[in-house]
């Protein structure tokens, strides 16, 4: 039986950059927790790292990301490191990459993702809500996500990242996206929720033949890692001797798509970058887990009459 391997596989992005399959997470940290965990990672062989302005917290990764490369003298370009645009910003797409660098500490990114395609008003609230409890957004004809998406297609060039992308995108909407006559530059990446209960089969076909790589967040089912519970997932990973989450994660590495798990714990940080090969069996049996334990964990609400997940929705 082979041991689990520190994670080495890049997928070639359509910049032709390198992405690493394994990258870590850092949603629902706190400013300590992630500096720690930010650190623990780095030191324990990870190069990739996935923050966003949303999460409050760019300064305390990127205080750890330079605190690392300055005590090991690594150079920034052996680090990749991804932020998020957030959905107030979609009108000034350059100012708001800026700012995330000022706090991050950095020049430049690595991927600039568009973090929803939502666009929501414009101000000093991150999440305006309206009366009913719905996240406030900008009606479709006044500004879209392919409005954002065009402004900031001229962040690579201005050297502030070296790729964009998107996330929580549908066929629909990238099919869109990509017919605009205005779109000159292909999404890298598309970051959407998918593990063993959410696989998305036809997304990741679709973005496959599209040339943009799929980045799996939520990676064990998000908070308390649901996802581990699986039956199907215990059982390879009790005959494989190791726990489900290498499972889990080494199965979205398999897939070619890249997965981002978050932990503040040293020892899962440590155990989640490592992963083991699975045999053709192994990945039909977990293939069969989305369609009979389906599962979404991360939907919010926007607005009344939004569900960016259906494919109907003309938003
Ligand atoms: P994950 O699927 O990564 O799960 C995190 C949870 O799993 C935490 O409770 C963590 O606890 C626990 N956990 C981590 N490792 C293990 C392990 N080996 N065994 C058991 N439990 C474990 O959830 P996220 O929703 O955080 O998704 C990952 C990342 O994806 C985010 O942090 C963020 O960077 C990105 N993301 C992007 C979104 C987008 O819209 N683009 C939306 C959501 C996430 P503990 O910390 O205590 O170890």
């Amino acid at each position: 039986m082979s041991a689990p391997k520190i994670c080495s596989k890049t997928l070639k992005l359509n910049t032709g950059a390198q992405i690493p399959a394994v990258g870590l997470g850092t949603w629902k940290s706190t400013d300590e927790e992630c500096y720690d965990a930010v650190m623990a990672a780095l030191k324990s062989g990870y190069t990739h790292i996935d923050t966003a302005r949303i999460y409050g917290n760019e300064a305390a990764v990127g205080k750890a990301i330079n605190d690392f490369l300055k005590e090991t003298g690594t150079p920034r370009e052996k680090l990749f490191i991804t932020t998020k645009l957030w959905c107030i910003d979609c009108k000034h797409p350059e100012k708001a990459l800026k700012e995330s660098l000022a706090r991050l500490n950095l020049n430049y990114v690595d991927l600039y993702l568009q973090h929803w395609p939502v666009a929501i008003p414009p101000g000093d609230e991150l999440m305006p809500t309206d009366e009913n409890g719905f996240r406030k957004v900008l009606p479709f004809e006044e500004w879209n996500y392919i409005d954002t998406y065009k402004g900031m297609q001229p962040l690579i060039e201005l050297g502030l990242t070296k790729a964009i992308g998107i996330s929580n995108y549908t066929i629909p909407k990238i099919e869109k996206l990509l017919n605009d006559p205005e779109i000159t530059i292909v999404p890298a990446c598309n970051q959407v929720e998918m593990h063993p209960c959410l696989p998305q089969d036809d997304l990741l076909t679709y973005c496959t033949e599209k040339n943009i790589v799929v980045q799996c967040y939520s990676p064990l089912g998000s908070t308390g890692a649901p996802v581990l519970e699986n039956e199907t997932l215990k059982s390879i990973a009790e005959k494989k001797g190791v726990a489900p989450a290498c499972i889990a994660l080494s199965w979205g590495v398999a897939r070619n798509t890249v997965v981002l798990p978050k932990s503040v714990n040293p020892k899962r940080i440590a155990s989640n970058v490592e992963v083991i090969d699975l045999s053709a069996e192994e990945v039909k049996a977990i293939e069969k887990i989305g369609v009979e334990s389906p599962r979404r964990v991360c939907d919010p609400k926007w607005g009344t009459k939004i569900n960016v997940f259906a494919d109907s929705d003309r938003y």
